[in-house]
């Protein structure tokens, strides 16, 4: 009797999965095992958010698991200990998994390598699981990544990606194999009250209603703040209970317009991916240094509490930062206001307000999260790295009847669409009614302050 391992880690399905495919096709018997790591808990990547969320994922691999004759196996400990010791127990001779990219992933695939070659089981790391195309597939002249989109999207649309595999139809566990309770999203404390249900079935329900009825118009409705027409699938993405390749591939057969710049956005995310694995110090560290000198977080105190609060008197920014409270979830325009509004208008390091949004974000993912603060923030690969979005701009292209601001505002509820987007332009005793709160800082001056010390005044 042959065994074989499947770590499960930003992977949380059945369908299109490699490395299961891989294991059940070389053994008799297969683990699908997670591990929680109390590292992930100790780098505090363990929000509360995402736990629930992830809960949910486990919840629903075991239940499919089960459907299929097997069960999921959960442990709590260093990742290459629990592997190392599951391997022990059920005779195994071989672990798959999928490769991952941040400085945590491949310490943990050194890690486990080593782990499993002093017991004589072999470590089968599978790419382009968690990813379309795998990083360092396609490389520019002279480099071991792509630091333009541009170019990178040219060379990624000329890759097919493979044809997604089907779940297995049965999976049997060895008896040997020992865990604990799959975790519950009822253990799970300060979850915010709007996060959606994770898990593969619930993702695959919402790619089919997307790919009947919205990824249609998505090339029209993407950038509209209160028509909310994106796919909102980035959290069962980020876990893995989707397949990216999935995703393109039922995407693109439907042609058009919409399904094209759907698909590009997901290119934007294999090129984050492919950033990161080559340059896994991103996560933390400037990619493109400008010198910065950030105001100290003593110093910004009171203007990074309101605009984490929701209450930078900039009507767009603040209904921004209380959908990401409320749903651990922002619309991308958002996201690229709020983040411009921390790292440029206020001057704050982008660090700050990336920890902020992975507190929140359900989807929140290192690649994604960190390369997208670096790209606002100008350190990464924007290739206008010191434009400046204005809230009062933004709020009335992408919110022009301020319909978004007036459903997370609820100060502004009554306050006319036009004015909605500069309420210090009310009448005063109109706006002494409000609590609402005045503009943290000037536009005018915050630009000249951001101008000068990025060297462009
Ligand atoms: P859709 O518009 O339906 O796009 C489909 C998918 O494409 C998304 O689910 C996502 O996986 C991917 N995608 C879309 N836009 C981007 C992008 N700019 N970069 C990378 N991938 C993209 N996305 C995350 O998944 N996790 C994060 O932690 C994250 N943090 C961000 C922080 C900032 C400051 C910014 C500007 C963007 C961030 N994004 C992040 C990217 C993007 O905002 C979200 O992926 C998107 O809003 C999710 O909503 P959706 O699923 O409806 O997207």
């Amino acid at each position: 009797m042959t065994v074989a391992v499947v770590l499960f880690t930003s992977d949380l399905r059945l369908h299109d999965h490699p490395p299961l495919r891989a294991a059940l096709r070389a053994a008799d018997e297969v683990v699908p095992l997670f591990v929680r790591d109390p590292a992930v808990d100790a780098a505090g990547f363990a929000a509360p958010n995402r736990r629930a969320f992830l809960a949910d994922c486990l919840a629903d691999l075991d239940a499919g698991l089960r459907r299929r004759g097997g069960r999921l196996v959960v442990r709590s400990g260093p990742v290459a200990r629990e592997v190392a010791a599951v391997v022990a127990d059920c005779g195994a001779d071989q672990v798959h998994m999928s490769a991952g990219v941040s400085r945590y992933a491949h310490r943990r695939e050194e890690e486990l390598s080593r782990e499993l070659e002093a017991r004589g089981a072999a470590l089968h790391v599978h790419d382009g699981v968690v990813t379309v195309v795998a990083p360092g597939t396609l490389t520019p002249a002279g480099s071991d990544h792509f630091a333009v989109f541009t170019p990178y999207f040219r060379r990624w649309t000329g890759i097919t990606p493979r044809d997604p595999l089907s779940a297995p139809r049965a999976v049997r566990v060895p008896e040997a194999a020992r865990g604990e309770e799959v975790p519950s999203r009822g253990a799970v404390a300060d979850v915010s009250p709007g996060i959606p249900r994770g898990g593969e079935t619930e993702g695959r329900k919402r790619l089919a209603r997307w790919t009947r009825s919205g990824v249609a118009d998505y090339a029209g409705l993407h950038d509209d703040l209160a028509g909310d027409a994106t796919s909102r699938l980035s959290p069962y993405l980020h876990f893995g209970a989707l397949s990216p390749v999935e995703v393109v591939r039922r995407a693109s057969g439907h042609g058009g317009p919409g399904a094209e710049a759907f698909v590009r956005q997901l290119c934007w995310r294999d090129f984050h991916h492919q950033v990161l694995a080559a340059r896994p110090s991103a996560s933390t560290r400037d990619y493109r240094t400008r010198h910065d000198q950030w105001r100290t977080p003593e110093e910004a105190a009171g203007d990074i509490a309101a605009w984490r609060e929701g209450r930078t008197g900039y009507p767009l920014v603040d209904a921004a930062m209380r959908q990401l409270r409320h749903e651990g979830w922002m619309h991308n325009r958002a996201r690229l206001l709020t983040a411009s509004f921390l790292a440029k208008t206020l001057y704050v390091d982008w660090r700050v307000g990336a920890r902020h949004f992975l507190d929140l974000l359900v989807d929140g993912d290192l690649a994604n999260n960190q390369m997208n603060w670096q790209w606002v923030a100008g350190t990464g690969t924007d290739t206008r790295p010191h434009r400046v979005l204005n809230p009062v701009v933004q709020g009335k292209r992408f919110d022009p009847r301020g319909a978004y601001v007036r459903r997370w505002v609820p100060e502004l509820r009554e306050v006319d669409p036009r004015r909605v987007h500069e309420p210090w332009r009310l009448p005063e005793d109109e706006r002494a009614a409000l609590d609402y709160p005045a503009p943290v800082v000037d536009l005018g001056a915050a630009l000249d302050r951001f101008r000068h010390a990025r060297g462009r005044d």
